[in-house]
């Protein structure tokens, strides 16, 4: 492999759902790497064991592959950096935490949580709201640097529980370079010591993600806004490493807001406004409830994965609509924007809609025929792609093709007929009982049985347009649908006769 090759991760904590915001993150280390014919890696950073949940691993994939933004190397693909599970790797922290010790970049930490709490309540004032274990604490807590070495031997040797902590310098100004937001610093003065190995050996997040996108080579690593006040311990973890040549290229990637745009997205606003904000349904393993995702809402991958590329990113071109291909193609890390990205629901929808005209009639009813099936409508397929050509203009999302099309398939419940009652006639009647006659002898297609009721309008001396609404209603239940003799067509005479004859015992 060539010292250029572009390698990007997407470096996940199976914990629950995955956010728009997560899959955002995907696309574009996934646009990024296939622009420059790079490597997407995708490894699971389960160093926090309190936090594993069942099935959240599994589901994570499942998103991917909904999306078609499976990784290049993975857990399920290994690659020449495995395993790329973090709990599978836990061996390979501890000497990197060791190597900190011995050049002084990490101490020993023996504080216990209730000595914790307590230093927090101490130094706890109205302007130092959240006091941290930082330069200025240090002094005053159980750790290598105040018990001095042979005390810190001997309690280690009597097993005592402990954490190995950076040591972050004081009065410094770390830089970085990140690809979206241009330089950015850091005072040391407010960054913590953050913890790197726990108790039970296990690494936490910050020696993790820096140790492994060291040892898979990751030239570029794009992550969430969030992640921007972890910059500094990262930085300084590749500089006491003495990696820092190697290091990646930043891009925090900026946040996606709430409609109003006050804050970041949450899941909650997803269930209070009524949409979606994970990528697939999402059962919490422990209290059963579901969380709906973009999948099971109707939105097509597709449009999905276009929807997400225009959350903080703009081709610089009128065209909004996008294929992944094309995505590809125009991709740019340049043309991220700092400022957070609104979300629009509405929008969105219009997102899935274009994506829709797009698609296949034959392979949008394989996408429908399971929301038939859930309203226990049997759509056989050649017929429900026909149906699909005529109201796919209509519809937003892959449940609407059911409310757009479901006359199709069965009579309405209750046709509005209250629309047509005060301006019926005998004459509409007798109109009504002699086209559904001769229905049976007139071609099936939309012209043909248009003249005929022209024809028949005509001679009866009716206005046809006074026909039209009445027809609609008595076939579709309402006034919507595509043209209707469109309608008759399709669902045959026979069906129409009966229609017209239930309407007409309502209305005579
Ligand atoms: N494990 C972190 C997360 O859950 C990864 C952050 C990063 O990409 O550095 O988002």
């Amino acid at each position: 492999m060539n010292a250029n090759h572009v390698r990007v991760r997407f470096a996940p904590s199976p914990t629950g759902g995955l956010h728009l915001g997560g899959v955002r993150t995907v696309l574009f280390n996934y646009l990024f790497a296939r622009k420059y014919n790079g490597t997407f890696v995708l490894r699971i950073e389960d160093t926090d064991q309190g936090r594993f949940v069942p099935g959240a691993e599994e589901y994570i994939f499942d998103c991917l592959d909904w999306c078609g933004l499976s990784p290049d190397e993975s857990v399920r693909k290994e690659g020449p950096y495995a395993p790329y599970r973090q709990s599978e790797r836990k061996a390979i922290y501890r000497d990197y935490a060791e190597q900190l010790l011995e050049s002084g970049h990490a101490y020993y930490a023996f504080d216990t949580p209730a000595e914790l709490e307590q230093m927090r309540n101490d130094l706890r004032t109205p302007e130092n709201p959240a006091p941290q274990y930082d330069h200025r604490t240090r002094g005053m807590m159980r750790n290598s640097l105040t018990l001095g070495e042979e005390e810190t031997r001997r309690l280690i040797l009597e097993g005592t529980p402990y954490v190995i902590r950076i040591k972050v310098p004081e009065n410094e100004t770390i830089h970085f370079h990140d690809m979206i937001r241009g330089d950015i610093h850091h005072e040391t003065n407010v960054v913590d010591d953050k913890v790197l190995l726990k108790a039970d050996g296990m690494p936490t997040y910050h020696l993790a993600v820096v140790v492994d996108d060291y040892l898979m080579k990751i030239t570029h690593a794009f992550r969430g806004e969030e992640w921007l006040p972890s910059a500094p311990v990262h930085i300084l973890l590749w500089q006491y490493l003495g990696w820092k040549a190697h290091m990646p290229q930043w891009a925090h990637l900026p946040l996606i807001l709430k409609p109003d745009g006050n804050g970041k997205l949450s899941k909650r606003d997803g269930d209070r406004l009524g949409f979606p904000v994970f990528a697939m349904d999402w059962t919490d393993p422990k209290t059963g409830e579901v969380t709906t995702g973009f999948r099971e809402r109707g939105f097509l991958p597709e449009a999905f994965v276009n929807l997400l590329a225009m959350l903080g990113w703009n081709p610089g071109i009128e065209q909004e609509v996008f294929s992944l291909e094309e995505l590809c193609e125009l991709f740019s890390m340049e043309r991220v924007h700092k400022g957070g990205a609104k979300f629009d629901y509405e929008k969105a929808k219009w997102f899935n809609q274009q994506h829709i005209q797009r698609t296949d009639n034959a392979r949008l009813a394989t996408l429908v025929a399971p929301f038939f099936e859930k309203e226990n409508i049997t759509a056989e397929p050649e017929y429900l792609t026909r149906v699909i050509g005529l109201i796919k203009e209509r519809c937003h999302l892959l449940p609407d093709f059911v409310t757009q099309g479901r006359f199709f398939f069965e009579a309405p419940a209750q046709p509005d007929l209250e629309a047509v009652k005060g301006k019926w006639s005998p004459g509409k009647t007798e109109f009504f009982r002699t086209w559904a006659a001769s229905l049976d002898s007139i071609a099936p297609d939309h012209e043909a049985l248009e003249a005929s009721f022209t024809e028949l309008a005509t001679a009866k001396g009716i206005k046809k347009g006074d026909l039209m609404l009445p027809l609609r209603i008595m076939l579709v239940g309402g006034k919507f649908g595509p043209g209707v003799f469109d309608i008759v067509a399709m669902i045959g005479s026979a069906a129409t006769q009966q229609r017209i004859e239930a309407a007409l015992v309502q209305l005579a």
